[in-house]
């Protein structure tokens, strides 16, 4: 029988000893916090203890009795103490502050009298330098200041030549109106009769958002931007999708709502657009795509980009389309579209000629000087961009993939405060608007580009029209 070996070391110090730090850890860890040492503080010495004062005609009663006086219950220190103490969040604090805020602008005392004091050939001096909307918001704002100014501001504001004037004047209104739309036109607020249901549908469909004499007058165009034929962005949209930042939802719609995505019920182009809000101005960009067969004749590449109902472009553009190389860009892209692969087998079945680079056609294909460039155009705040892309065509049974032209374009819709905005008029081809002086460096492509995380490669931003040639339908080159 084995001899039993007396025990050296007990079971916890051995696992002491394994789970020691090893030395060589310890010769490599930095000491980086000092030891701290603690002074010892003297004790304190003991304070007195502090009376409290009596009222005046109050009756002195011990400490110890926290009996109430008249319903005889027992008064708890620590539970009144501990009451006293903020247990939720700071938010309902804050909101207690600036109800006290709200309070204390109710009971400050009224202006009244001093704007009174004054005398009134003065308020009629400082109405003199005002224009008429600001004059009717001073007259609007007290009672005393109507009397000074009469009710002349108000009829001013009513005559058709201050129309302008008098949307300014309604439009400090809007936060108060969220069931009304202001109309520029009539300078009216009429009433949103699809409230909150409001949708964007093609021109032909017939979708007023309030009841506006207006809209039944011959020759009346609401303000709205062109995007495709058929399909417009009514300035209405606009107006509610910023109301809807500004103010609250109930105000407007929200700005994902505008995005949409529609095909052109005569021809093959797709489209998609999207908005992007940026420092206050509405950003949009159209994706405009279409199947492009090779080798395309003059007149084939007419009927593959414009319309057959007013000859325009069928994909989204600005105004000034007709001047510059836009549509020159477009028929140099269509001409770089390689011919479809071709077997030697496929081939013969066509006659005996062979062409040995039909075999291996590579599918991606590099555009020119001239149509690779991205292009703003110098009139208005609208850039674009001409691409070539394979995609499949799940319609086609014998050739499945196919080169598609893109054709998108990114404008800034201005900061939607009217539809008289620089931007927005320009782009309508109304107004001037010089896109090289007023964006400089900062390209609307790529401040939308960035937000969904995309950055555009380094790109030459070139001009739409870089002979600055103005003809629009009497030039030649635009068909
Ligand atoms: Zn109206
Ligand atoms: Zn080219
Ligand atoms: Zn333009």
């Amino acid at each position: 029988m084995a001899e039993v070996q007396p025990r050296k070391q007990s079971f916890t110090t051995r696992l002491g000893l394994a789970l020691r730090p090893k030395k060589s850890t310890n010769r490599l860890r930095k000491q980086s916090t000092p030891e701290v040492k603690i002074k010892e503080v003297p004790p304190l010495p003991p304070t007195p203890p502090i009376g409290k004062r009596l009222q005046y005609g109050a009756v002195y009663r011990p400490s110890q009795d926290n009996t109430d006086e008249q319903t005889g219950e027992r008064r708890d220190d620590t539970d009144l103490l501990h009451g006293l103490a903020h247990h939720e969040s700071h938010d309902s604090l804050d909101s207690i502050v600036q109800l006290k805020r709200a309070d204390l602008e109710a009971w400050r005392p009224p202006g009244e009298p001093l704007i009174a004091s004054l005398p009134p050939a003065l308020w009629e001096l400082i109405a003199s330098f005002l224009p008429p909307s600001d004059i009717a918001s001073l007259a609007f704002s007290s009672k005393t200041l109507v009397v000074r100014l009469s009710l002349s501001p108000w009829l001013a504001l009513d005559k058709p030549e201050n129309l302008s004037e008098r949307n300014t004047f309604l439009q400090r209104m809007d936060n108060h109106l969220p069931a009304h739309l202001l109309c520029f036109d009539c300078g009216t607020y009429h009433r949103r009769i699809q409230l909150g249901e409001e949708k964007l549908k093609p021109t032909l469909v017939f979708n007023p958002l309030y009841n506006c004499p207006s809209i039944g007058k011959p020759g009346f165009v609401p303000p709205r931007l062109r995007l495709t034929p058929g399909n417009t962005l009514p300035y209405t949209f606009v107006q509610l999708v910023f109301r809807a930042i500004k103010y609250s939802p109930n105000h407007g719609i929200a700005l994902s709502s505008l995005a949409r995505r529609w095909k052109d019920p005569t021809s093959e182009w797709t489209h998609q657009s999207r908005y992007y809000m940026y420092k206050g101005h509405l950003l949009m960009r159209v994706v405009s795509q279409s199947f492009a067969a090779p080798k395309l004749p003059p007149s084939g590449q007419r009927h593959l980009l414009y319309s057959r109902e007013d000859y325009t472009p069928y994909f989204s553009c600005c105004a000034h389309w007709r001047d510059g190389e836009l549509m020159n860009i477009c028929k140099c892209a269509l001409g770089h579209i390689p011919e479809q692969k071709q077997s030697i087998a496929t081939q013969l079945k066509q006659g005996p000629q062979i062409q040995m680079a039909l075999r291996h056609v590579n599918p991606i294909v590099t555009l020119c000087s001239t149509c690779r460039p991205m292009r703003r155009c110098p009139e208005c705040p609208t850039e674009y961009l001409v691409e070539l892309k394979l995609a499949e065509d799940k319609l086609d049974p014998v050739v499945k993939f196919k080169q598609v032209i893109a054709v998108t374009r990114w404008s800034d819709l201005g900061n939607g405060s009217s539809p008289y905005t620089p931007e927005w008029t320009s782009i309508n081809g109304d107004g001037e608007y010089h896109s090289f002086n007023m964006m400089g460096k900062r390209a609307i492509s790529g401040i939308f580009e960035a937000q969904s995380g995309v950055t555009m490669p380094g790109q030459r931003m070139l001009s739409l029209n870089p002979k600055n040639v103005k003809l629009g339908e009497d030039g030649h080159g635009w068909y």
